[in-house]
């Protein structure tokens, strides 16, 4: 062996030792393991197509929680190590609780996902009639990128409550039969004034506007005929009048079936999986999630898109009230347990778009099957609105994932002063407990198809139940 060839050998055992690999995760994985994540995500795929909206995330989660074994929590009883108790906020948040052996005393594991996602929300007034055609006013929920949403079948989900209390469901556009609507564009021809504007400008909110019908209810001279004869369609399939429409939660999201994409069904394509993605892993995970040493709370939140506010948002203090709960239970208080507990908030990162490269810094950026995503900030400016995870509580999350060889990868949101976004990580933290963000990397963020690796949905799953069960 010649002295060059030695040394070279020298340098590549100091890189061994010294630097970060740099193969790529899907390459590490063995076929098995990506049969695995394939199998995983069909589950996922079918609980994307029936919870578009909180209230069916809910919905679906607790129908699937009380087959996995959990029962409503009941504040007056006693439970026991291994027990499995929900908590159902509204129909609008939902919390899962597998009790631990040492119960609370040692602080408890949170992981908290949002079931909220972007979308058009009919106003509390919304129908009316311009020029022939009956529309919806719409007042748009989250940070949605405006001309994204013309142009796109949308479906309308939600519910109308009566004065009396009776809740009518509201489900159409979805399957093929039924009908869909649509926010209409203008054509290019004359669409210079439009083209010239900045996108900012380009559409305004109130430009958002939903087409839903263009049939007179007679040919008679009564004026806002069209506008009656939906009024009468929506009163004859579900049972409400025009007035009805204050007391009602209605949206319009974006109509169809969850898709894989690309010739290798590596990825899958749908609306809503920011954060529908992390929270299905965490339910998952929660139902595997047998006779933990510390007690596990899985937590699917509403309200993360508009900042958290209001009474089923992590702002509120639904799930420190139910921590309460289970700490008086055990004679602990709750200052003294929220000190001890940990938490992964499983949010989504921007995953790096190779079409957008100059808005990542592509050292701290998470990629496409490279696994789940940790994010040690989120915030702006300067690490405003952030908590920041400790060094000492990422070195413990970092040393398990290794330890569990679960495929994992750090990120930032893009470039430093590139803009930001923010997580529900910073008020669990201001709760006195230790936080880090944990997630899939997702390809057009808050657009109305999204994209993610089947890879990192599963590996998602993965560090969630091994956090879960360390
Ligand atoms: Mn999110
Ligand atoms: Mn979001």
């Amino acid at each position: 062996m010649s002295e060059e060839k030695k040394e070279k050998k020298a340098s590549e055992l100091l890189k061994e030792k010294l630097l970060m690999k740099k193969e790529s995760g899907a390459k590490t994985l063995s076929v098995e393991e990506i049969a695995k994540a394939d199998e995983f995500c069909k589950g996922y795929v079918a609980f994307l197509d029936q919870a578009k909206t909180e209230r069916e995330a809910v919905s679906y989660s607790i129908q699937a929680a009380e087959k996995a074994g959990f029962c409503e929590y009941d504040s007056s009883k006693v439970y026991q190590p291994g027990d499995r108790v929900y908590v159902n906020n509204r129909g609008k948040a939902l919390m899962l609780c597998v009790m631990g052996k040492n119960g609370v005393k040692n602080g408890v594991r949170l992981g908290i996902a949002h079931i909220d996602s972007p979308r058009l929300d009919l106003k509390p007034n919304p129908l009316y009639e311009s020029n022939d055609l009956a529309l919806f006013k719409t007042h748009y929920y989250g940070g949605i990128k405006k001309y994204q949403w013309p142009t796109v079948p949308l479906a309308l989900h939600g519910v109308v409550v009566l004065k009396d209390g009776t809740v009518k469901n509201v489900y159409i556009g979805d399957d093929e039969d039924e009908p869909c609507f649509v926010v209409t564009d203008l054509l290019p021809h004359l669409a210079v004034e439009q083209m010239s504007k900045v996108m900012t400008k380009a559409f305004t909110g109130e430009d958002l506007n939903v087409l839903i019908g263009s049939r007179p209810f007679r040919m008679d001279e009564e004026s806002e005929s069209v506008k009656l004869n939906i009024m009468n369609l929506l009163y004859e399939k579900y049972g409400f009048t025009e007035a009805d429409f204050m007391s009602a939660d209605l949206t319009m999201v974006p109509a169809g079936k969850a898709r894989d994409v690309g010739f290798d069904r590596s990825m899958i394509g749908a609306y809503g999986h920011d954060d529908k993605v992390c929270a299905y892993p965490a339910l998952m995970a929660a139902f595997d999630t047998t006779v933990p040493e510390q007690t596990v709370i899985t937590v699917l939140t509403d309200r993360e898109e508009i900042g958290s506010d209001g009474a089923t948002g992590m702002k509120s203090t639904y799930m420190a009230d139910f921590i309460a709960d289970l700490c008086e239970s055990e004679g602990e208080a709750l200052r003294h347990v929220m000190a001890k507990s940990t938490c992964l908030s499983a949010d989504v990162n921007a995953a790096f778009d190779p079409n957008y490269a100059s808005a990542f810094e592509s050292n701290n950026s998470s990629y496409i099957n490279n696994g789940a995503v940790i994010t040690k900030y989120t915030g702006s400016g300067g690490k405003y609105s952030t908590s920041d995870a400790t060094a000492e509580f990422m070195a413990k999350i970092r040393a398990l994932l290794d330890e569990k060889e679960v495929l994992w990868q750090t990120g930032e949101l893009g470039k430093v002063d590139g803009g930001g976004g923010g997580t529900i990580a910073k008020f669990v933290a201001n709760l006195n407990a230790d936080v880090v963000d944990l997630g899939v990397p997702v390809l057009s963020m808050h657009a109305p198809f999204e994209i993610v690796s089947k890879i990192d949905v599963y590996e998602t799953y993965r560090a969630l139940y091994e956090f879960y069960n360390a």
